[in-house]
């Protein structure tokens, strides 16, 4: 399927949002496994695309992705900058280049995040989340109960990767922090796709 700029705009102010909306939840997700800032560094990153999209005011898909992607890099230290970026840049990228189903640039922003975090499912990462997800979407199944499914399970894995891997077996029965922040990047689309039916 395929997202209109307008709409692509709509899905991201959305997941801007519920950033702003569940700092504090994010944030003792990340006090849990990790050093207790994601919430307050994806807000301010989150909040840094609101203001960028209301500033540049991009007229292109290929530019919304990546003014996203810039004004989160910028912003956010962490791994989680780094990896949203990859993702946007990559959608962004792909775009360009004239591909314009949202499942292929899902999928692909999956798959570039997966190679610059040397990581893959099972490893108690966003991973966790992206990679069943966007294979959801592309399938025509994802739902809201299926993204929280995979938030819950990332609780009982090992982290293996980025700083709460340093936990061990203590990190697990806590929820990775960054895929419940990007639940609610595919929370947002379930969204806008419902208010055009
Ligand atoms: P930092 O540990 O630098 O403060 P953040 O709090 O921004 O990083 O993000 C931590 C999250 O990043 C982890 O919970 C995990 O989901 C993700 N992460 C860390 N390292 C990797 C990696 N190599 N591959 C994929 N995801 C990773
Ligand atoms: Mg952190």
């Amino acid at each position: 399927m395929e997202l209109s700029t307008e709409k692509t705009i709509d899905w991201i102010e959305r997941w801007v949002e519920y950033i702003k909306q569940n700092v504090t939840t994010l944030n003792e997700l990340d006090t849990a496994i990790g050093d207790g800032d994601h919430g307050t560094n994806l807000n301010r990153g989150t909040q840094a695309v609101k203001k960028a999209l209301a500033e540049e005011k991009p007229q292109t898909l290929p530019l919304v992705y990546r003014t996203t992607a810039m004004a989160l890099v910028s912003t956010i230290g962490g791994a989680s900058g780094a990896l949203f970026g990859t993702a946007f840049l990559t959608m962004a990228r792909l775009s360009k280049d004239g591909e314009t189903k949202l499942e292929t640039l899902l999928l692909e922003a999956n798959e570039a995040m997966k190679k610059r975090g040397k990581s893959d499912v099972g490893m108690k990462t966003l991973i966790d989340l992206w990679d069943p997800a966007t294979k959801a979407f592309r399938d025509h199944k994802l739902t809201r109960s299926y993204i929280q499914n995979c938030v819950d399970k990332t609780k009982n894995m090992k982290a293996s990767k980025g700083r709460s891997s340093y936990l061990r077996e203590r990190s697990i029965g806590h929820i990775d922090p960054v895929a419940k922040s990007s639940s609610y990047l595919f929370i947002a689309l379930l969204e806008v796709l419902e208010e055009d039916k």
